[in-house]
C-alpha cells in the first residue's frame, strides 16, 4: 500500500502512480522547486557580493588589502566560482573575473581578469 508523500492519504490507481492527485504533486514539486531556488538564489546573492567587494577595493589591476577589511565588508570565502594555479604554485581564488590570492601577515592581493573584457 503506497501512500501520498504530500498528504499521507492511500494512493490508488496505477502502479507507478506516486501522488494521489495531480494537486499534491504540483504543490510537492513547487516546495522542492522552491527551496532549491532558495538555496541557488542565496549563493548567488553571496556570489555578487562577493563581486562587488573586490570590484570596489581593486580600482586597477591588482590591489593589496588586509583580510580584515574583506571580512569587515562582508566577503564570504567560502563561495567563489573558480580557482586558477599561477606558474609559481599559488593558488589564486576568482569570483567572476576577480581574483584574490592570500600573501603573508593577512594580506590579500585583488586581482582583475582583464581576459573577460
Ligand atoms: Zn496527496
Amino acid at each position: 500500500m503506497k501512500k501520498c508523500p504530500e498528504c499521507n492519504s492511500v494512493i490508488y490507481g496505477r502502479a507507478d502512480k506516486k501522488f494521489c492527485s495531480d494537486m499534491c504533486r504540483n504543490s510537492h514539486n513547487n516546495k522542492l522547486n522552491s527551496s532549491s531556488n532558495n538555496l541557488i538564489r542565496n549563493i548567488n546573492n553571496k556570489l555578487k557580493r562577493n563581486r562587488r567587494i573586490l570590484e570596489e577595493i581593486c580600482h586597477s589591476d591588482k590591489t593589496k588589502t588586509p583580510k580584515n577589511y574583506l571580512f569587515e565588508k562582508g566577503f564570504d570565502f567560502n563561495v567563489m566560482t573558480g580557482s586558477r594555479k599561477n606558474p609559481k604554485g599559488a593558488v589564486y581564488h576568482f569570483v567572476y573575473d576577480y581574483g584574490y590570492l592570500e600573501l603573508e601577515n593577512d594580506f590579500y592581493l585583488i586581482v582583475k581578469d582583464n581576459r573577460y573584457k
